[in-house]
C-alpha cells in the first residue's frame, strides 16, 4: 500500500504569524483533511519538531540565524520579525527536512508539508514572511544524507521564488522551475524569463512569468511543454512541489485565474513524472493562499493532495467559476513565451533543440 505522511504540528496555530497568514487556515485545512481523509489508513499525519541550529545551517548562515533569533530585523516593513514568525519558521523548516527523510527512506511514498513553502527567503536575508528556507533545507539535506544530485523543484506558488532563485541559481543538482504571475505585475519583482542561473547552474533555474488572470489552460500548456520535456531529461531522484492556493482566481493578493480543478491537475502532472522518473518520490508544500473565500485555503491544499495522491476527494467549487476563468485568458501570449524560454534554454537541454 502506498503511504502518505501529512506533516503537521498543533503549534503552528499557537505562533501569531500576522499579516495574510491567517491563523485559522491550518484549523479549517485540518478539519477539512480529518472530514475527507482521517478515516483512510494510507493517510497519517506526522508531527514534525522544530529545527535545529544544525538543520538550519544547511542552508543559512550562523550570523544570519543569530539575527533572526535575536529578532532584529532588516527589513521590518516586509518582514516584521516576531516570537511566532521565527518559531513557526523553525517549525516548517523542520517539517520540510523530515518530509524529504520520510519519502526517500522509503517509509512514505509521498510527503505533504502543511503551511510549507517558503519562497521568497534566502541564505541570509528574511523576506515576504518568509525566514528559513524549508524547501532550501529539505533539498541540501537530501544531497548530504542520501547524495542526491538530481533534485527537481515546481513552484507554482503565484509569486515568483525569488529567494531559491538566489539559493540554488549556481547549482547544477537543483534544477528549480518556477511558474508564476508576471513579476511586473507582483510581488517580488523577480522572476523574469532572462533569469536563468549562474555559473555552473546556468540553464538549471527556469522562470515562467504568466499574464494575470491565466487559468487551467494555460498551466496545463506550460506543464505539458516546459516541465515535462525538463523533468523527463534531467531524470530527477525527487520532485519537490510548492504549491497552495494562491493561484486561485478568488486569491485577493495575486490575479491569476486557477480554479481548484487546474490546482488538481498540476497535483496529478507532477506526480505523474514523480512515478515515471523517479519512484513516485515527491514532496509537496503547501502554504499559501490569501482568498477572501476563507473556504479557497484548504481547499486548494486539499485539491493539491487530491492531485499528487490520485485519491479523488471530490474538491468542488464552492461558487460557480466566473466565465473570464473558464475562457482561454492569456493562452495566446503565454504560447509567445513559452517559445522564448525554449529557445533560450535550447543550448541547455536537448528537449528545446
Ligand atoms: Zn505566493
Amino acid at each position: 500500500m502506498n503511504k502518505y505522511a501529512v506533516l503537521y504540528s498543533e503549534k503552528i496555530k499557537e505562533y501569531k504569524l500576522e499579516h495574510v497568514l491567517t491563523a485559522d487556515r491550518y484549523q479549517n485545512f485540518m478539519d477539512l483533511y480529518q472530514e475527507k481523509l482521517g478515516s483512510r489508513k494510507d493517510f497519517e499525519i506526522i508531527v514534525p519538531d522544530s529545527a535545529t541550529n544544525d538543520d538550519l545551517k544547511l542552508i543559512h548562515t550562523e550570523e544570519y540565524i543569530q539575527r533572526i533569533e535575536q529578532m532584529r530585523s532588516l527589513d521590518p516593513y516586509d518582514t516584521p520579525l516576531s516570537n511566532g514568525l521565527v518559531r513557526a519558521a523553525r517549525l516548517l523548516a523542520g517539517a520540510g527536512k523530515l518530509a524529504g527523510e520520510l519519502v526517500c527512506s522509503g517509509q512514505y511514498r509521498k510527503a505533504f508539508v502543511v503551511g510549507g513553502g517558503v519562497q521568497h527567503a534566502n541564505r541570509n536575508q528574511e523576506k515576504g514572511f518568509g525566514v528559513f528556507s524549508d524547501i532550501g533545507i529539505c533539498a541540501e539535506n537530501l544531497k548530504l544524507k542520501f547524495g542526491f544530485n538530481k533534485i527537481l523543484i515546481v513552484d507554482t506558488d503565484a509569486h515568483a521564488g525569488e529567494g531559491l532563485y538566489e539559493i540554488f541559481a549556481g547549482d547544477p543538482k537543483v534544477l528549480l522551475i518556477s511558474i508564476h504571475q508576471d513579476p511586473e505585475t507582483l510581488y517580488p519583482g523577480k522572476g523574469f524569463i532572462h533569469e536563468i542561473g549562474s555559473d555552473e547552474g546556468v540553464g538549471y533555474s527556469v522562470n515562467i512569468p504568466l499574464p494575470p488572470k491565466s487559468g487551467d489552460r494555460v498551466y496545463k500548456l506550460v506543464l505539458e511543454k516546459i516541465v515535462v520535456p525538463l523533468a523527463e531529461e534531467f531524470h530527477p531522484q525527487i520532485i519537490l512541489m510548492v504549491d497552495g492556493s494562491d493561484p486561485h482566481y478568488t486569491d485577493r493578493l495575486t490575479r491569476m485565474g486557477l480554479t481548484l480543478r487546474g490546482i488538481r491537475m498540476i497535483g496529478q502532472i507532477i506526480s505523474a513524472q514523480a512515478e515515471k522518473l523517479c519512484d513516485g518520490k515527491l514532496v509537496d508544500f503547501i502554504g499559501s493562499g490569501y482568498s477572501s473565500d476563507s473556504r479557497i485555503i484548504p481547499m486548494g491544499w486539499l485539491a493539491s493532495i487530491s492531485g499528487v495522491s490520485g485519491v479523488d476527494l471530490a474538491v468542488t467549487e464552492p461558487d460557480p467559476v466566473p466565465t473570464e476563468f473558464k475562457s482561454d485568458h492569456g493562452l495566446e501570449e503565454t504560447q509567445k513565451i513559452i517559445e522564448l524560454i525554449r529557445k533560450q534554454l535550447a543550448y541547455y537541454w536537448k528537449c528545446f533543440s
